[in-house]
């Protein structure tokens, strides 16, 4: 049970130990719900599938929160811009409340498709207003906040450590504090950031909530803070997110959580690397995005992207092409196909015995464990596949286990079906069985011809005679 994590706050590979021993509280950065979820967003969900599939293959129950931002995330990272429900539901004529809605059970869609392990937990930041509003009372009376414009701010200059994650330069940053306060100038320090909206320069929106500092709606950090401390207590295990979210959004997170605690708030924090497009940057702006009907609807099925994922470490950049996608089907399917292989020789799962299939097994537990390597992990895959001393039982076996992490569906593959043959080959095979019997070479060599012409082989093993068609 021995998995080593590369933790962004130490920037080292970590031994993971879990606070509460065998039970692991896990927090992933949910979806923002405006707008379809494209590819690169969905490869950050997909590196957080494949991390709770190690913990529980390394015996590990976990306790999965996600949530589901469905208010506060502004177009722009530094608490300007609009509610990106909001414009999004302006621009369509359709309420927030239907663009949430809509969009989740797309995001929903998308995930049982890439087959994800649902979290034990979704939580809609709609639904955990009250938790925020509790939150910022708290850190209220412990004096990291100020409220200045109708906002209320935290504060970073309340604690010595802001920004310790992203490595920030503090000095830098105060040195620079006059020129950015022209961006808001209610705000003390520029790396301030807002808890409670009340004062949304687009006026009135239509989520807003009666709160002490008058009706308004929650800064998008505070929404992961309140709801993580909610389901999984003050402090936990680990965090996850897309690499964008280490400067400002995990940054704030930990700023305003240990402030009001006291402690220590996660003890590992995950990040995945991006998805790039050809252009450089995968982005929704632009017409046509990738997303994963997309994909399918151009031929390729989920477990294709799934696959592609795989093939790159989750720390490293990864640059989608159409290309590479179709390498990636190809292995795919030839996977499939080996797998296929070895159901039609009558393969079946076994309790592993044998010191080789053992050894194969613990090589792959290593290199997964080792901060999730499925570039080696898929390796070791292909390497079962191609040995030559494992038997069926082990290889399907082993395929099977390795699929509890790699979550391709393996166990989705069935045997082909069984070939029928029209009455009249069958008959001609039946007597070619008779002329062998009674060794009238002449007479099933002439029948072996007759069956090629009407396009089929007859295969002779020492179990008897058997035929196919021809490819
Ligand atoms: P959002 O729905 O915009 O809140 O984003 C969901 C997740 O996708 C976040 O964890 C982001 O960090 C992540 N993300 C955004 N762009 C990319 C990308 N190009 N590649 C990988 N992850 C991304
Ligand atoms: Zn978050």
């Amino acid at each position: 049970m021995s998995v080593l994590l590369y933790n962004t706050m130490s920037r080292q590979l970590e031994p993971f130990l879990p606070i509460k021993e065998s039970e692991v509280g896990l927090y992933t950065c949910g979806p923002t719900v405006y707008n379809y979820a494209h590819i690169g967003n969905l490869r950050t969900f997909l590196f957080e599938d494949l991390l709770k599939r190690t913990l529980l293959i390394s015996g590990y129950k976990v306790n999965h929160v996600m949530n589901i931002t469905d208010v506060g995330h502004l177009t722009g990272d530094g608490d300007d811009g609009e509610d990106k429900l909001e414009k999004m539901a302006s621009k369509t004529n359709r309420t927030v409340w239907e663009i949430a809605s809509y969009y989740t059970e797309a995001f929903y869609k998308d995930y049982d498709e890439l087959n994800m392990i649902r979290p034990t937990i979704v939580c809609k930041a709609t639904d955990h207003v009250e938790q925020m509003i509790a939150l910022i009372k708290r850190l209220e009376e412990r004096g990291h906040t100020y409220i200045s414009g109708g906002n209320v701010y935290f504060s970073i200059d309340s604690i010595d450590d802001y920004g310790k994650l992203a490595r920030l330069d503090l000095e830098a940053l105060r040195t620079a504090v006059r020129d950015d306060v022209e961006v808001d100038g209610n705000k003390k320090n520029s790396k301030d950031f807002v808890l409670w909206f009340t004062k949304s320069k687009h006026g009135e929106q239509a989520m807003m909530w009666p709160s002490p500092w008058g009706r308004g709606f929650p800064g998008w950090h505070i929404e992961c803070s309140a709801m993580s401390m909610h389901y999984l207590g003050e402090s936990f295990d680990i965090h996850c997110g897309g690499i964008d979210a280490i400067p400002v959004h995990h940054t704030n997170e930990i700023a305003q959580s240990e402030a009001a605690t006291g402690k220590q708030w996660v003890k590992y924090w995950l990040h995945g690397e991006f998805l790039l497009d050809e252009t450089g940057k995968m982005s929704k702006s632009k017409g046509e995005f990738l997303t994963l009907s997309l994909l399918k609807s151009k031929g390729y099925d989920p477990m294709d992207y799934r696959y592609f994922c795989l093939g790159g470490h989750y720390r490293s950049q990864l640059k989608f092409s159409f290309e590479s996608l179709t390498t990636a089907r190809t292995a795919r399917r030839n996977v499939y196909d080996r797998i296929q292989n070895l159901l039609n020789q009558g393969a079946k799962k076994i309790a592993l015995q044998r010191s080789e299939a053992l050894a194969c097994q613990s090589a792959f537990l290593e290199h997964i464990q080792n901060d999730l390597n499925t570039p080696r992990s898929l390796a070791d895959l292909w390497g079962v596949l191609k040995d030559e001393v494992l038997s069926i039982d082990e290889k399907y076996t082993l395929c099977l286990y390795f699929d509890q992490v790699f979550g391709l569906r393996f166990d989705t593959i069935t045997k082909a079906e069984e070939q029928t043959f029209p009455p009249e080959a069958v008959e001609l095979l039946q007597q070619r069985i008779e002329a062998k019997k009674v060794k009238n070479w002449a007479l099933a060599d002439s029948l072996r011809s007759e069956l090629d012409a009407m396009g089929y082989v007859v295969k002779d093993t020492p179990s008897g005679s058997s035929l196919e068609k021809k490819m």
